[in-house]
């Protein structure tokens, strides 16, 4: 099998697994519970915690333990604006659902928000954000690298001056972007991450907090995660997180990757000469979003994945049958393009051999699709 499709999550590491197969054998203690096996655990958290921040250069921060980016990122808009009361926040129309339905839903429940547009190629127009500032503006959030699209704001640094300069705090979804980007993640306030696509186990990821920024709560119980987030941690997953976040930001290989990438867009505009790439000059290596003009991505997919290919159309979360890329869609303003946009997404583990097998096997998938047409 060839498995490009890393953006929606990656196997697991093999020393990473066996590491955290070990931990949970040796430290399953409940970290909350006095004796020496909670010690033991409680002392396993507090270090991949802090190895988390250490490997991110964010020593000084918090960072609390969340089940995935799904719920950092609801916990970034809810416990923030929570601590607020009433007020105004920014987001962008292109982001993850898991922004996007929390805002829909905050933005109808006592707050005000605005989702900005987007250009064709992905990014933030920083007039329309100035103007969408307003007195009672607290929270931007947008993601550093789309999923989808794998394109980068290229603008941050400009976006986040304007936010500070407001007042205003800069939360981040950073899924896509570590260990795929280097960056000076000290710059926002409240930063998500999660382990799956790095590496690491499902059902783990965190929100990064500057020292200064407070949160409600959005899980009450027993206290736990500085009484933002109550529950027993997950103290192996943790640690597993923390071994994939410092194998990938010390080894990232970002040339060797883009090398693959480059490949596969010479080969595909040679098979589909009328391919659209997105995100031409502004996206990371390990995502080539491309747009095949009359093919259906569900067909593609579909026939790519009989043949042994596992890519996808956009998100993985674009389960429902009439679904199509919000993200192609608020960027081209065409819902057939966004219907025929493919995600390709590589890992370091990916192989030039593996991409050149992919040429050979999506050249026949185009050449069968056009032969069933013209019959
Ligand atoms: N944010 C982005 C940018 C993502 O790519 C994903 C995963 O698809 C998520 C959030 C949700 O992550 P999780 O599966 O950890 O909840």
């Amino acid at each position: 099998m060839i498995y490009f499709d890393n953006a929606a999550t990656t196997k697991m590491d093999g020393e990473i697994l066996e590491a955290m197969m070990n931990s949970m054998k040796n430290s399953w203690g409940n970290p909350s519970s006095e004796h020496s096996a909670g010690e033991k655990a409680k002392k396993l958290l507090e270090k991949s915690r802090t190895g988390i921040l250490s490997s991110l250069g964010l020593p000084s921060w918090k960072l609390i333990a969340t089940s995935g980016a799904t719920e950092s990122n609801n916990l970034a808009l809810f416990g923030f604006l929570a601590t607020h009361k009433k007020g105004h926040f920014i987001t962008v129309k292109t982001e993850h659902k898991s922004i996007l339905e929390p805002a829909e839903y905050l933005s109808e429940n006592g707050f005000n928000a605005t989702f900005l547009n987007v250009d064709s190629n992905g990014q933030i127009d920083i007039d329309e954000f100035r103007s969408a500032i307003r007195d009672d503006t607290v929270l931007l959030s947008f993601s550093f690298v789309n999923n989808e699209t794998g394109i980068i704001q290229k603008n941050w640094r400009e976006i986040v001056k304007i936010a500070h300069e407001n007042g205003i705090a800069v939360h981040t979804d950073a899924v896509q972007a570590i260990g795929h980007v280097d960056v000076e993640w000290e710059q926002f306030d409240l930063i998500t991450i999660t382990a799956h696509k790095i590496g690491g186990p499902k059902g783990i990821g965190c929100l990064l907090l500057r020292p200064s920024v407070s949160l409600s709560p959005i899980i009450f119980g027993g206290g736990q995660e500085n009484a933002i987030r109550g529950g027993t941690e997950n103290v192996s997953g943790l640690y597993a997180f923390s071994l994939a976040v410092k194998k990938i930001v010390s080894d990232m290989r970002l040339a060797e990757i883009q090398q693959m990438k480059d490949f596969l867009k010479r080969e595909i505009k040679q098979i589909v000469p009328n391919a659209v790439f997105n995100g031409v000059g502004c996206s990371i290596p390990h995502i080539l979003s491309v747009t095949i003009p009359d093919f259906d991505s569900e067909n593609l997919i579909s026939e790519l994945d009989f043949k042994g290919v596992c890519v996808s159309g956009g998100s993985a979360c674009l389960n429902n049958e009439n679904a199509f890329s919000h993200v192609i869609y608020s960027m081209t303003g065409s819902e057939k393009s966004a219907r025929e946009t493919m995600r390709i997404s590589l890992c370091k583990e990916n192989t030039l051999a593996e991409c050149e097998e992919f040429a050979r096997i999506f050249s026949a998938v185009i050449c069968d699709f056009k032969k069933l047409r013209s019959a």
